[in-house]
């Protein structure tokens, strides 16, 4: 074929009326029929993102979501099967079809109780992980500052649009998880188990997301774009999964549970109470009496709580979950074809000091950092290709000044 003859095997163009003009074996394809195919494999491909959850479902029963939890998150055995539960009902939930009958299964709303730093947005960022969907991390606490400004509550949603790169659909299928949810139960400058009115208000306006209802969410928030139109968001799928440390509440378990004080390890039945993991025990009245009111309580059916962290579990925190944090410090330094390693004793160091100066499973990764910075500083540029760090390395590098400095920052 002479070269002035070319055309588009697609739409027929010739070639100089075509910006380009791309060969293929028997055929030619024009840069306008690129274009158009390509808004088709995009069109394609919006709608079996909606069907991905149902794949992801399908693959996954609770078993297996505890497992991929299990890769990630270390000890939490109860919370992770009650949240593979919840999770794998809520998805089922949505995924059936209207019913005929007239039973409707409630959402499966959660709320986690436990101490800061053991993991509780780690959880609800692994779900999120694994079945694909977005998730917004909001603070209640800021919801507390504006009371009964209503918009704030809704800008929580704003935020989901927003990690769902503003796709509806998506968005309405993802996750929220609303963290110091015990904030709002009281006063957060006092520690009394008492009840605060705005924090009330507050959980009165959630109350409606929760629910699930249809909110008119401005996109880019609230204040700052009075002009902007509003986007209109269902939160009938959304998954709420809420956290909070409720510190105090064990003096509500403990006196439920007819106890003198900590320490004393039998009730009235004969079972023994571990004083040292009083958050097993939480029902959900717990949070009443805590200052939470009862609507909100009834919309977050699922209760869980998170078992404090011991040495065991830091030790295994840094070394064991898929993106352990050494892990993470040995692939950094490979990059540099550095071959990183930690003796035992250095890690039950970092662990020692953890606990010491209370600075939980958050504190592992800035001890890490401080014992490594100058290795990682100095190593790349010398002739030096391993470090091996011992418990001496470690110590040497950790000053009390340093300590005393990172918990001064936790
Ligand atoms: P919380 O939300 O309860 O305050 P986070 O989920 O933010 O706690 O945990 C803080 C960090 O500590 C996480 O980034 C994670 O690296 C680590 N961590 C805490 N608990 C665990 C755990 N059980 N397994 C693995 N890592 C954990």
């Amino acid at each position: 074929m002479a070269k002035e003859e070319l055309e588009c095997s697609f739409c027929g163009r010739k070639k100089p009326e075509t910006n380009l003009l791309i060969a293929g074996l028997d055929a030619h394809i024009c840069d306008r029929c690129i274009e158009q195919a390509h808004g088709i494999v995009l069109e394609e491909s919006k709608q079996n993102d909606s069907s991905d959850l149902s794949a992801e479902l399908k693959l996954r029963k609770p078993q297996q979501i505890k497992s991929f939890l299990d890769e990630y998150i270390i000890g939490q055995d109860t919370t992770k099967k009650v949240m593979s539960v919840a999770v794998y009902n809520h998805y089922k939930r949505l995924l059936q079809p209207p019913s005929q009958d007239d039973i409707d299964i409630q959402k499966s709303n959660i709320i986690m109780v436990g101490q800061t730093g053991t993991g509780k947005t780690l959880m609800a960022k692994t779900i999120a992980r694994m079945l694909n969907v977005p998730l917004a991390i909001v603070d209640a606490t800021v919801l507390t500052e504006a009371g009964y400004v209503g918009e704030d509550v809704e800008s929580i949603l704003t935020r989901l649009l927003q990690a769902a790169d503003y796709n509806l659909e998506k968005a309405e299928k993802g996750i929220v998880f609303i963290d110091e949810i015990d904030k709002i139960a009281r006063k957060s400058d006092n520690p009394s188990i008492t009840r605060d009115v705005s924090g009330e208000g507050v959980q009165q306006a959630l109350l409606k997301l929760l629910e699930g209802t249809m909110v008119n969410v401005p996109p880019k928030g609230g204040r700052k774009h009075p002009d902007q139109k509003f986007i209109e968001v269902n939160t009938e799928n959304i998954l709420f999964i809420a956290g909070g440390a409720f510190d105090g509440i064990d003096r509500v378990i403990t006196k439920r549970l007819n106890m003198q004080a900590v320490g004393y390890s039998a009730s009235k039945s004969d079972d023994i109470i571990d004083p040292d993991n009083l958050l097993q025990y939480i029902i959900p009245k717990d949070l009443k009496d805590f200052g939470l009111i009862p609507e909100i309580i009834g919309r977050l059916p699922v209760l869980t709580h998170m078992d404090p962290l011991d040495a065991d579990t830091l030790r295994a925190i840094l070394t064991e979950p898929k993106n352990a944090i050494i892990k993470q410090y040995k692939k950094l330094f490979a990059m540099d074809d550095i071959d990183f390693s930690i003796t035992p004793g250095a890690l039950d160091f970092i662990v020692e000091k953890a606990i010491e100066y209370k600075l939980g499973a958050r504190g592992l990764r800035s001890l890490c950092e401080e014992i490594l910075t100058d290795a990682m500083f100095e190593l790349p540029s010398s002739e030096e290709k391993s470090l091996n760090v011992t418990k001496a390395y470690a110590e040497d590098k950790l000053t009390k000044t340093t300590l005393k400095k990172l918990k001064a920052v936790s």
